[in-house]
């Protein structure tokens, strides 16, 4: 059925050197983005990949890398040309935040850790709008009102994170339509609620493991629907 690559290579996401565009929305990704390849379609940027739900972890602290990557159901590593040495050097990993956390938790003796939280924390209020973050959050609320506490707000930081795909920023997005918190949450489900990210890991292309957990998807998209 599904055509696996080896299950044992890591996913790789490239800084790139050179002007790229992606293969699937055509978005301009300028000269230092971070992307994907696929055979088909080229160069793809990570909202594409769907790996824009992964944190960048530089490779700097060795435990904490290893940990990380341990929780983490679905990762890959950041390569980066290196023209003086002439090869793809090592970056970092990205992999899931609440994976990154736990892993920091068991480093936690380590002060420099939770000084490097904060700074990740720091940052990612900045990137994100917080008045729109909490007018999505409340959209996906209204829309999905059995949805676990919590969640809407984890949503609306993705879906509004410059940085992440167009979902939050298309014109629709911004008028908060049902269809655009719609997706928006749709993505959330899939990642944290099936098998999808184990299957990307494993080697699935989106649209197989997309076909695989879709029934799972619409199930749990329709128990949040349910008022009361
Ligand atoms: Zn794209």
């Amino acid at each position: 059925m599904a055509s696996q690559s080896n299950p044992t290579e890591e996913l790789k996401v490239f800084i790139s050197t050179r002007e790229s565009s992606c293969g699937e929305c055509g978005e301009n990704l300028g000269s230092k983005a971070w992307i994907t390849l696929f055979k088909e379609k080229g160069a793809l940027c990570l909202a594409c990949a769907d790996l824009d739900h992964l944190v960048f972890l530089p490779s700097a602290d060795a435990a904490l890398t290893r940990r990380a990557k341990k929780h983490s159901t679905l990762s890959a590593v950041v390569l980066k040309w290196s023209r003086a040495r002439n090869r793809y050097e090592r970056q970092g990993l990205m992999v899931e935040e609440q994976a990154l956390e736990k892993a920091e938790e068991e480093c936690l003796a380590d002060s420099e850790v939770r000084e490097r939280r904060r700074e990740r924390e720091a940052v990612r209020r900045e990137e994100s709008d917080g008045q729109y973050v909490e007018r999505f959050a409340q959209r996906v609320r209204e829309l999905f009102p059995a949805c676990p506490r919590g969640r809407e707000t984890a949503i609306a930081e993705h879906a509004c994170r410059k940085y992440s795909g167009r979902v939050g920023r298309s014109a629709s997005a911004k008028s908060l339509g049902e269809d655009a918190v719609r997706l928006a949450v749709i993505a959330h489900i899939r990642h944290r609620e099936t098998d999808y990210d184990r299957l990307l890991a494993r080697g699935y292309d989106r649209r197989e493991a997309r076909m695989e957990v879709e029934s799972a998807v619409g199930k749990v998209l329709r128990s949040w629907e349910a008022q009361g």
